[in-house]
């Protein structure tokens, strides 16, 4: 059996909708690929004063439309094409809720969970000076992503302060707030796809006050999305699950309890006053919206057709399998796609930038009240394209960045 490859998967959803768009084989060619990318060897000295040498990598997919945007992961099992297809759905994402940016993403190969605070700030700060030639707020910036965070952000953007002799806190964001964060980053994703949920919910007449709601993965993505659920909508959130399994009570759970109880104890299960449930079972709850938030490929042809919600908001990366699409579509079910429902995160990335360089830093609500217009504006636009060209609701989210980006090509007299 052929083993899955995330660019693969990317440069066929870019042949499918250049297709449907009718663009030029030069067009179609250009966009299926990364136009920079960069391979670093990175020799950083051990606790134990051995020195090992990390290998990493920055890729830039497109930049028509602005500066290259995108996280920086840290994982033993990185590979260029995984860094390759999320740079590229990065450009899709920025185009789609229609921020001036390109995509981008990097990473190097590493374990940080066996590594020393010392060691990563080495890591990083190598890292950075290796990338430094081909980034900058106006070039390429990055963010956290899988086993990155503030703390390593700040390290980061210190290391390419320091190689320019000034201050420029815009080359990196997910900063931590003293060194030029924005307010709103921690709660952008979950904030950003209710802004996407409340329009589909209002599309559907579905009132989110008498809503039920079932999230699987309580990490920063799924236990904003609860508790958020229930405090600014007044939805029954009647399940939540990580890693270890589930829980469910049809009354509804506490979800600010629910989250607090797996800081505690590391998992939501044994949470009291709920029952057991499995993952499996909790994505086929009778529920009006279901929040996948953990892992991909969990919505497959195999439960599919099981699936019973009404909206399915796709705050995970790649939570349903290409082959699901269609049974989702034919069972009347409404998805969110994720790079339209999950670019909250990116959508206040880029206002950090923004703050930044204007040396300004706006209040929590002034960044809510502007994600609510990017996103809002944004889900009507898919949602349109979606009813004129009679497609899903994920064909219409590529048709319309794929359009934007192709248009920003041309415009600038690249193809
Ligand atoms: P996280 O690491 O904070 O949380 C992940 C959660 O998923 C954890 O609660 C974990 O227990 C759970 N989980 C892991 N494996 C599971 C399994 N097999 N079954 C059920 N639950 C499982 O991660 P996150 O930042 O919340 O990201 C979650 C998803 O959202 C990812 O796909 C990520 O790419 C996507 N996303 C996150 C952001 C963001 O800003 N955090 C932005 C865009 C997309």
């Amino acid at each position: 059996m052929c083993e899955y490859n995330p660019f693969a998967a990317a440069q066929a959803q870019v042949d499918r909708a250049a297709g449907l768009l009718n663009l030029d084989p030069a067009m179609q060619e250009f966009l299926r690929w990364p136009t920079r990318e960069l391979q670093v060897r990175l020799p950083v000295q051990m606790d134990d004063g051995s020195v090992q040498v990390f290998p990493g990598f920055r890729v830039q997919h497109n930049n028509a439309r602005g500066p290259n945007k995108g996280g920086i992961r840290y994982h033993p099992a990185e590979t260029i094409d995984t860094v390759r297809a999320l740079a590229m759905w990065m450009t899709w994402k920025c185009a789609v809720v229609d921020i001036p940016l390109g995509g981008a993403k990097g990473g190097v190969i590493c374990n940080p969970k066996a590594m020393s605070s010392g060691e990563l700030e080495r890591l990083s700060r190598a890292y950075i000076r290796e990338i430094a030639p081909i980034i900058g707020p106006a070039r390429d910036v990055p963010a956290p992503d899988m086993y990155t965070n503030p703390q390593i952000m700040a390290w980061m953007m210190d290391e390419y302060c320091k190689l320019l002799g000034r201050s420029d806190f815009g080359v990196i964001t997910g900063k931590p707030l003293a060194v030029g964060g924005s307010w709103g980053r921690d709660d952008a994703t979950a904030w950003g796809s209710w802004c996407t949920v409340r329009e589909a919910a209002h599309e559907l007449d579905i009132d989110l006050g008498k809503a039920t709601i079932a999230v699987q993965g309580c990490g920063n993505a799924g236990s904003y999305a609860a508790i958020l659920g229930q405090q600014l909508f007044g939805c029954k959130v009647i399940a939540v699950s990580d890693t270890s399994g589930g829980i469910i009570n049809e009354t509804g759970l506490d979800a600010a309890a629910v989250v607090q109880h797996k800081a505690q104890t590391g998992s939501v299960v044994e949470f009291p006053d709920a029952d057991s449930i499995t993952n499996g079972e909790l994505l086929e709850l009778d529920v009006d919206i279901l929040w996948p938030a953990a892992l991909e490929n969990v919505i497959t042809a195999d439960n599919a057709a099981r699936i019973k919600a009404k909206i399915v908001a796709e705050a995970a990366n790649g939570p349903t399998a290409p082959e699901a699409d269609p049974i989702l579509y034919e069972h009347g079910i409404h998805v969110i796609p994720d790079f339209l429902c999950n670019a909250g995160g990116v959508t206040v990335s880029y206002f950090e930038m923004v703050q930044n360089a204007s040396c300004d830093q706006w209040s929590e609500q002034h960044v809510h009240e502007r994600l609510d217009q990017k996103m809002t504006v944004a889900y009507h636009c898919v949602l349109e394209t979606a009813r004129r060209q009679q497609v899903d609701m994920r064909t219409a989210a590529y048709l319309v960045a794929v359009q934007r980006v192709a248009e920003a090509v041309r415009l600038r007299g690249w193809l």
